[in-house]
């Protein structure tokens, strides 16, 4: 049985490996366009690569996909995180489990994820295909299998097709969206296609006084109206940057990953607020500010912030809520505890909680990721195996499946492509 995979990233190299190591007899072609495997997967996790998750709890773990994590359920049973982390530490990759449950080898190389395929791949002297584009996948008459066309080298035939061409972000790596057409001449369809996990640009400059500016906690939230006139509502909490061109960060990152489908641009702006305090009612925050500032009345109000937010922030703040300096008083000094009126402390503590700011744009060609792709309807979610095509399978970002940041996209790729492969050489 001939088996071809196309795209030797994550998602291919685990469907070639499952074939490999659960049917030794099936000849396995992985071809790839790139001079070498994996190449998304050694940068991703800034080169540490997050493999997978440490949440163990199905439903959290699905919880965790804004597209796709229903479809996911039966892949996450057969092949779940913690098959993802034994599957590496027994192919000599050694991992660790950090705080906030991202798993990353504990080599911090992404480089090691990919050499672990290649040792698969030596001992069962599996066919790889480098610099192989291709162009077309034909099916032959009922059985006859597929007849695949590359761009300059000689077509292949095979019995069975697995595609794993990943979708149309970080595009320098390879991944420029042909598995789509692929896809879509074999009878399927193509869902909208979108970029998810990106940073944000903000209308308002300030956030470049203080780019690099990181918090572990806070609440974004966006509202939007469709043309039909239903509200939308999004919310996410977790750890951030400003940037010097908006916000970034997990948070950020999964904002954009649930407004992915949202119009936004400079002419069509997207108003989100950030509450800076998430954990601390406003009432809190007013009575502990009221106090303090009772026991020192000297001290400068934009210190007395330092309670709740660092220095650089309180400038931001005294700024943006425009608490009168006294003229003699230089911008840097700010007014002294003192001389806070009661108006400005319930607008300096409102403004924390709900710090306003107007999206323009996302950050171009820096998502992580593509959400849509192949429609799921399309896919049995229990083999990988289209539902329009027998003996073609699909796995990884080219389906219709994305995850917030924190490993879930290398596990839907990972547990896809274990699926597709395993199915396959049946
Ligand atoms: C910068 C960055 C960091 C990331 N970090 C993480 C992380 O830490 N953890 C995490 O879970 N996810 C992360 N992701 C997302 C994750 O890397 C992807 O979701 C995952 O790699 C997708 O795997 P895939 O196999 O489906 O597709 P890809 O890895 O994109 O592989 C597709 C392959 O197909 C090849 N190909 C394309 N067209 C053709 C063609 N016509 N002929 C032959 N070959 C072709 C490509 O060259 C490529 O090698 C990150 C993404 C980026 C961009």
């Amino acid at each position: 049985m001939k088996i071809a995979i196309i795209g030797g990233g994550a998602a291919g190299m685990m469907a070639a490996a499952t074939i490999n190591e659960n049917n030794p007899k099936a000849e396995v072609f992985l071809i790839e366009k790139n001079a070498s495997l994996g190449k998304k997967v050694i940068i991703s996790g800034g080169g540490r690569c997050n493999v997978t998750t440490g949440l163990q709890d199905v439903q959290a773990i699905l919880g965790k996909y804004p597209r796709g994590g229903k479809f996911l359920n039966s892949a996450i049973r057969q092949f779940s995180p913690q098959n993802t982390r034994d599957w590496f530490e027994n192919h000599g990759v050694p991992l660790k489990c950090e705080n906030d449950m991202r798993v990353f080898p504990i080599s911090n190389n992404g480089k090691d994820v990919v050499k672990a395929f290649e040792k698969v791949f030596k001992k069962y002297k599996t066919n790889i295909l480098f610099n192989h584009q291709v162009t077309k996948v034909k099916r032959l008459h009922k059985s006859a299998g597929f007849i695949i066309n590359f761009k300059t080298q000689k077509a292949l035939q095979v019995d069975k097709v697995i595609l794993t061409l990943g979708g149309q972000a970080y595009r320098q790596t390879g991944s420029t969206g042909d598995g789509y057409s692929l896809a879509e001449n074999l009878g399927h369809h193509i869902t909208e296609l979108a970029p998810s996990l990106s940073s944000l640009i903000s209308k308002e400059k300030w956030p470049t006084l203080i780019a690099g500016l990181s918090f572990s906690k806070a609440t974004f939230s966006a509202k939007t109206k469709s043309p039909t006139g239903r509200v939308n509502k999004y919310s996410f909490t977790g750890p951030f940057v400003f940037t010097h061109w908006g916000i970034s960060g997990p948070a950020v990152f999964a904002l954009s990953s649930l407004i992915a489908f949202e119009t936004f641009s400079p002419n069509q702006q997207l108003k989100i607020t950030i509450d800076l305090l998430p954990d601390l009612k406003i009432e809190k925050i007013i009575t502990d500010l009221k106090k303090f500032i009772k026991n020192n009345p000297n001290k400068l109000f934009k210190h007395t912030l330092q309670q709740f937010i660092p220095l650089s922030m309180a400038t931001v703040v005294i700024e943006q809520v425009k608490i009168d300096i006294a003229p003699s008083t230089s911008l840097r000094a700010g007014k002294k505890n003192n001389a806070i009126s009661n108006k400005e402390l319930n607008q300096t503590a409102n403004w924390l909680k709900n710090i306003p700011l107007t999206i323009t744009d996302r950050k171009a060609g820096d998502e992580f990721v593509t959400a849509g792709g192949v429609d799921l309807a399309e896919v049995n979610p229990s083999t990988m195996e289209s539902k329009i095509c027998p003996n073609l399978y699909f796995a990884g970002e080219i389906l219709n499946i994305d995850g917030f940041t924190g490993g879930f996209n290398l596990q839907a790729s990972w547990a896809t492509g274990h699926l597709a492969g395993l199915n396959s050489c049946k």
